[in-house]
């Protein structure tokens, strides 16, 4: 994982390039996307930011959001069963670890499929601008929390 206090002043330094208004809210927004931790999704965002912001919206969220996907800053990934989660700290395709039960989402970064889309990349020449490989399971908290889900 990146560093979140770098790669937060990375995006601020992107979108000021772009001309794009710094709310204190896009702000908060920001904080919470480049660390990431969780992968929230824009709901989630929504809840931390509406704490601070009360007059925030969550389509004001869905629209920076889409901002921050068009410039490629931020990676959206798709779940059937949870819908759209975000990860501005890693901002391209790349795996992830899902447990079934807490919906708890963690970057895979170790193994064989940690860097599969950069390497797929580099002996095909292909932009890979999407990948779903996303491995489902039980986290140890929910392992350790008794009755596995049939
Ligand atoms: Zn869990
Ligand atoms: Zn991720």
């Amino acid at each position: 994982m990146a560093d979140p206090q770098k790669r937060l002043e990375q995006i601020i330094k992107v979108l000021k390039d772009k001309g794009c208004r710094l709310t204190p809210q896009r702000l908060a927004m920001l904080r919470i996307l480049s660390k990431s931790a969780g992968h929230p999704s824009a709901e989630q965002i929504y809840e931390q930011i509406r704490a601070d912001y009360p007059t925030t919206s969550l389509a004001t969220i869905y629209k920076t959001l889409s901002l921050l996907k068009n410039m490629g800053e931020v990676f959206e990934v798709t779940f059937a069963s949870m819908g759209s989660h975000y990860d501005g700290n890693k901002p391209y395709p790349h795996p992830h670890l899902i447990c079934t039960k807490c919906g708890q989402i963690l970057d895979l970064e170790f193994g064989p499929v940690a860097g599969i889309s950069q390497e797929i990349a580099r002996q095909t020449g292909y932009k890979i601008t999407h990948q779903q490989l996303n491995f489902y399971g039980l986290c140890p908290q929910c392992q350790q929390g008794g009755q596995a889900p049939e």
